[in-house]
């Protein structure tokens, strides 16, 4: 499955191993008490209580429980912002660890507990070296990845204010751990959601030419969206289009008023983003109204694509190649996927790069996918990540230095 799963697992360096009983104890502190979307108090309060005991300044209550903090360092350079999401998902744990979590019903099923406790120890490590650091690096917690988005609003209240650029991380179960994937460009989609409301005219199953019978147009809406698909996109588009509930009638004899269908579309492109929600909205009217019904389509935008940045991936690139195991990138496996993460917001305003690091092993009972009951994450990864962000902060205070 993987592409060079025997390797020996990189080794960060003694001072940065040294850190990981720490990482583990914050990561399974988070993982017991998981927090839902702004609901994050608890998490917030340890972070900031963290962060004030380096000697920082953290602002508190960004988005409601959104934190930041500066690292201002002792050599001119850039501003860096380095992001961290918090939230836990409404599923009930079934890992049977001991660490399990304490609060029935929910659980940090996706791996942002350790994304928390990676940014907190990379801000000490950071602190503690801060004479050598160039510029400054503003640590982001925030609030709501999974729904309905913390980016946004923190973004609203100006924590891109002075940054040059954005890096972020997601702990990846589609890569071993001591393994990094990324790419330039698109790495994930753009999602929107939408519902389609077909209005006929109910009537007698038996006498179907009294009424319009909704569920035959909606029919045809969803077939021919299919087709749409295939012949008003351009074929190099990597997209999907999913109708994925589809609800009407009540009894087997009567043909009803109105029938529903809804679903996702998720895109890289920002063009073939609007271009078919304009189509498919055109399309619903267009069949309802050729028999005598009436489409009323409503749209719900999620989180842009994930655009990574050319010139910051390639940094990146070249601050971790010689650490993790990483192909050469036309031998690399496609990292790109149609899910969805409000990194996107940040790398929309800035440029940055989102990077997937590998957190897999059977082992260490990290097997399990992002979002099942039984996920969790290789804790070897949690100095590896410590490490990957301290190398990228070191490449682009270098790089994007004034000179
Ligand atoms: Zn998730
Ligand atoms: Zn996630």
């Amino acid at each position: 499955m993987f592409a060079c799963s025997a390797d020996v697992q990189p080794r960060p360096s003694e001072e940065i191993a040294q850190l990981k009983d720490e990482l583990v104890e914050l990561r399974r502190d988070f993982h017991k008490h998981p927090e839902l979307a702004f609901e994050e108090f608890r998490t917030a309060k340890v972070v900031a209580e963290y962060l004030t005991d380096l000697g920082l300044e953290p602002k508190t209550g960004i988005a409601i429980t959104g934190v930041t903090a500066d690292i201002v360092g002792g050599l001119p350079g850039p501003t860096l912002l380095l992001r961290a999401d918090m939230d836990a998902l409404p599923i009930h744990e079934q890992t049977g660890l001991p660490f399990a979590s304490l609060v029935e019903g929910k659980m940090h099923a996706c791996g942002h507990d350790g994304h928390t406790a990676i940014l907190l120890g990379t801000a000490k490590k950071l602190v503690e070296h801060r004479d050598k650091l160039r510029g400054t690096v503003r640590v982001l917690f925030q609030p709501a990845e999974e729904g309905p988005g913390g980016a946004a609003p923190m973004i609203e209240e100006g924590v891109l204010e002075g940054v040059d650029a954005a890096l972020g991380l997601h702990l990846w179960l589609h890569l071993p751990t001591g393994h990094l994937n990324f790419c330039a460009g698109p790495m994930l989609a753009a999602s929107d959601e939408f519902e389609v409301s077909i209005t006929g005219v109910g009537t007698h199953a038996a006498s179907p030419q009294m009424g319009i019978d909704p569920v035959t147009v909606a029919c045809h809406c969803v077939t021919s969206a299919q087709t749409l698909c295939t012949r008003s996109v351009d074929p190099k588009e990597p997209f999907v289009f999913s109708v994925t509930t589809f609800n009407a009638g009540t009894a087997s004899n009567v043909i009803p008023h109105r029938a529903d269908f809804g679903g996702t579309l998720r895109t890289y492109s920002e063009e073939v983003r609007v271009d078919f929600k304009k189509r498919f909205t055109k399309l619903c009217a267009g069949i309802a109204h050729a028999h005598g019904a009436r489409a009323d389509v409503i749209w719900r935008e999620g989180y842009p694509a994930l655009v990574n940045d050319a010139k910051i991936a390639s940094l990146c690139e070249e601050a971790c190649n010689d650490f993790f195991h990483m192909l050469s990138p036309e031998r690399r496996p496609d990292p790109r996927s149609l899910g969805g993460e409000d990194m996107s917001f940040y790398l929309q305003k800035v440029p940055g790069c989102f990077l997937f690091l590998g957190a897999y092993n059977e082992e260490a009972q990290a097997c399990f996918n992002h979002h099942h009951p039984k996920f969790t994450i290789d804790e070897d990864a949690l100095p590896m990540g410590v490490e990957l962000f301290l190398r990228c902060v070191e490449k682009l205070g270098q790089e994007l230095s004034p000179k």
